[in-house]
């Protein structure tokens, strides 16, 4: 059996030694990184399964580095849950939109984040057996191995969560989904801020489908 690989980028070591340590002792691996500069170099040689990213790091910020490496072809579609000591509701949807899969507040409760881990854990090994992985949309093909909506004349680039939310909307055409169906089938869980985060998520989805005319994204209010 393959051994998890966890990249923790965190500052402060001894939240860092005490994440890595109860990893360990998890049967994962664990490899941590004190600021964005490591974690790229470290990104360069090995991918790792999950990326735990503090938000306030010395040099680029965890936000900035979310959006990094969801940008990169390589590291697009690695599980990132944002630590965070930051709870305003603003900060959290801004994480989300940077392309953090979920995050958790500080001080951690380690049960919980070793739990989160075995989420994220779960998903790659279930992404395996997606189903169908080609997708029509009206004039727009929809590749969901390598997340790209296209057609003659235009090329878009979604990201990891994208093309799940876009994957789920194409099994269920013609369907009226409740938000909370959504938020369970493409997010993993039911939760205010990420129903903010996916609000955001539909817009730019909307927004692909509506530039080429592929499809309709109605809202059906209550
Ligand atoms: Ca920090």
């Amino acid at each position: 059996m393959k051994i998890p690989r966890v990249l923790v980028v965190e500052d402060e070591k001894a939240i860092a030694e005490l994440i890595s340590v109860n990893l360990r002792h998890h049967g994962m691996l664990a490899i941590h990184v004190m600021d964005g500069e490591a974690a790229q170099r470290e990104l360069d040689q090995v991918l790792p399964d999950v990326i735990l990213l503090d938000w306030m790091l010395p040099g680029q910020s965890g936000v900035v580095l979310a959006k990094k490496w969801r940008s990169d072809p390589r590291t697009k579609s690695i599980p990132i849950l944002m630590l965070t000591a930051r709870s305003e509701e603003r900060d959290k949807v801004s994480g989300l939109d940077a392309g953090a899969d979920d995050y958790i507040t500080k001080p951690y409760n380690l049960q919980e984040l070793l739990l989160r881990i075995q989420v994220f854990l779960k998903r790659t090994k279930k992404k395996d057996d997606v189903g169908p992985v080609i997708f029509k949309i009206g004039d727009l093909n929809f590749d969901y191995t390598n997340l790209v909506l296209s057609n003659d004349k235009v090329e878009y680039q979604l990201t990891q969560r994208e093309a799940d939310l876009v994957r789920y909307l194409c099994l269920n055409a013609n369907r009226v989904l409740k938000r909370d169906e959504i938020l369970m089938n493409v997010w993993g869980k039911d939760d205010y801020f990420l129903g903010r985060s996916m609000d955001v998520f539909i817009t730019k989805v909307r927004k692909y489908l509506k530039s080429q005319n592929a499809a309709k994204l109605q809202t059906i209010h209550g």
